[in-house]
């Protein structure tokens, strides 16, 4: 299939958001959306702007780690917020990850039903998985003037019509390997900044009920199983217990006692059988 560049006049015929993306920016080719936004004059800002790029060439996850995104068929974008407050920042990139995994259900609701499957899932903190594999990763990146926190850059790198992946990335999936055939940027991205913006009312309004929300597409939420945090794996079994207010993540081991997890790496595989 050839590279088609992302269709800007169809992509604002089709958005449907109070605010989210009304500013729209598009850049054929950057070096990171990310950095984009961030360098970009506050002036100019706004709460909302979503800034997308055909090609990335220096696309980041945490740690300085590389997003590798074929030139013109994946979503890679950014979208930067002016929340005000400092507190809650990783409570909002859970938020946004449980957006896009609704703009996702959303826009596959059908194929998802005849299938019978639960979808897309959210690794903790800030990646999404379909069936163990990933499709799509978060990077939130903050920026302050002395401790006011002038703006909230959150990238989002979205596997949509990419068909294979080079050898170390053998763990990544795309929408296109999943469903079968290229699937319209345009029109997914309409769902996900919809949903995204819906998930960022309800952070903004402290809604308690979101964290269980979020909690219902955390892969293995409730489950038994085993644990790695940071490489190293936990010798006893533990259940997941999902998220709290401050968006950690808590374990519960065999011995009671739970355990909370703040920006550790953290593995979880879930057992088969449940006891
Ligand atoms: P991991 O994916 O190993 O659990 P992580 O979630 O901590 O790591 P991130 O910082 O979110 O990693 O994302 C960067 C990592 O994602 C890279 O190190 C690479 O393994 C993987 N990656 C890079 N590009 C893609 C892609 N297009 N699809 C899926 N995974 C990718």
């Amino acid at each position: 299939m050839k590279n088609d560049l992302f269709d800007t006049n169809r992509f604002r015929q089709i958005l449907d958001t109070e605010w989210l993306g009304s500013d729209f920016i598009y850049r054929k080719e950057t070096t990171s959306t990310n950095n984009d936004l961030k360098c970009m004059p506050i002036e100019r800002l706004s709460h909302g702007t979503v800034l997308l790029a055909d090609t990335q060439l220096e696309g980041r996850g945490q740690y300085q780690r590389k997003w590798l995104a074929e030139p013109g068929k994946n979503l890679t974008f950014t979208v930067g917020l002016i929340p005000g407050q400092p507190e809650r920042l990783p409570m909002l990139t859970l938020s946004t990850a449980f957006g896009l995994i609704r703009g996702l259900h959303a826009f596959y609701h059908e194929e998802l039903a005849t299938e019978g499957e639960q979808g897309f899932c959210l690794k903790w903190p800030n990646d999404i998985l379909r069936k163990g594999k990933k499709i799509a990763g978060i990077l939130t990146e903050s920026v302050f003037n002395g401790n006011k926190l002038e703006r909230v850059l959150i990238g989002i790198g979205l596997n949509v019509n990419q068909e294979s992946f080079p050898p170390d990335l053998d763990h990544a999936t795309s929408l296109h390997r999943i469903f079968g055939s290229p699937q319209p940027r345009e029109e997914l991205l309409g769902s996900i900044l919809k949903n995204i913006e819906y998930s960022y009312r309800r952070w903004h309004q402290h809604d308690k009920e979101l964290i269980k929300d979020i909690n219902q597409t955390i892969d293995g939420f409730a489950s038994w199983g085993e644990v790695e945090v940071n490489g190293e794996q936990f010798p006893k079994k533990v259940k997941l217990l999902g998220i709290n207010e401050s968006g950690h993540l808590l374990i519960l081991t065999s011995d009671f006692e739970v355990k909370t997890f703040t920006y550790e790496q953290v593995k979880f595989r879930r057992h088969h059988r449940e006891s």
